[in-house]
């Protein structure tokens, strides 16, 4: 099985949309898993009609919690947190018990060790939830993490893993992957061990900063990239900067994607846009599937 993770140094690239596009195409040509790893803002899921088959709770962090019936108020929880996470009743006005901040507690159960009159506990608060959908695609595993939780790295590492398990039982050829945006653990832990990253850009100042750091990340983990230039037209001296850059670097720029509307009408109509028209964009799409898939063919 090959993993091809589709990432972008920032939102906004549309990077989703070409990802949509590469499991449509992909999946004409051999059974495929997609993955939606980025977790914090899933929307592969609003171009690819998923049915949900399976829901999941994702628990990956503890807490730690006092039962104020068992404390003997002796402080030594106070007194051996490095994470400023237990407040004494003295710092307080609403409560004379020791009582530990949930959002501070980083879970390393010292205290949970040292307290002499066992009223800890640790608790595992849900973090998320994972699915598995089927999709006129190809399964999907898809995932959210819920408001305020943090830990996407694990949540898109538990997407990844239960991505890799259905296409090994299933025999399934590729992993189609749609990144978190940016730089973050979340992206690290989309792209680890992949065969192929297509980093997706566009042609404006900030694209051109955000794909430097992109290749950066794939150049230090030793992942090969391919770049993909999304909305081309709109800024052709950026995106010949773009060709140019990459060129100097030895990486292969895939495809130059025009802007159309027509992306904004296949997002709406809840389909890939190779799925729904079969204009400029599609074709242009087309011509990046079947690079990227030579190059997967040779990694
Ligand atoms: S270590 Fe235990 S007994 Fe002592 S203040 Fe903390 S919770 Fe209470
Ligand atoms: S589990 Fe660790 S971080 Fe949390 S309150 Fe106890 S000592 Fe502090």
């Amino acid at each position: 099985m090959k993993q091809l993770a589709i990432l972008s140094g920032k939102g906004g690239t549309g990077k989703t949309t070409v990802a949509a596009a590469l499991a449509h195409l992909a999946s004409q040509d051999v059974p495929i898993v997609i993955v939606d790893a980025d977790v914090d803002a899933a929307n592969l899921e609003l171009v690819l009609s998923p049915k949900v088959q399976e829901e999941h709770p994702f628990y990956s962090s503890k807490v730690a919690v006092i039962d104020e019936e068992l404390c003997e108020a002796c402080g030594e929880c106070y007194d051996v947190c490095r994470f400023d996470a237990v407040t004494p009743p003295e710092a307080r006005s609403d409560s004379d018990a020791y009582v530990i901040d949930p959002l501070a507690c980083e879970g390393c159960a010292v205290c949970y060790y040292r307290c002499p009159a066992e009223a800890i506990r640790l608790d595992e608060p849900q973090d998320g939830l994972w699915f598995r959908s089927d999709t006129p695609f190809g399964p999907l595993v898809h995932a959210h993490l819920l408001a305020g939780q943090e830990n996407s790295g694990k949540l898109v590492s538990e997407v990844r893993e239960q991505a890799r398990k259905i296409a090994t039982a299933g025999g399934q050829a590729y992993l189609v992957i749609d990144g978190p945006p940016g730089i973050g653990c979340a992206v690290i832990a989309a792209a680890t061990g992949v065969d192929l990253v297509l980093v997706v850009t566009e042609p404006t100042v900030a694209g051109v900063h955000d794909l430097e750091r992109m290749l950066a990340v794939t150049e230090h983990f030793n992942i090969p990239p391919l770049v993909c230039t999304n909305k081309c037209d709109i800024n052709l001296e950026k995106s010949h900067e773009i060709d140019d850059y990459c060129a100097r670097r030895g990486i292969a720029v895939v495809g130059h994607v025009p802007f159309d509307t027509v992306v904004t009408e296949a997002m709406v109509q809840g389909k890939p846009v190779t799925a729904y028209e079969d204009g400029p964009v599609s074709r242009e799409l087309r011509n990046v599937w079947e690079r990227v898939e030579a190059h997967l063919a040779s990694s």
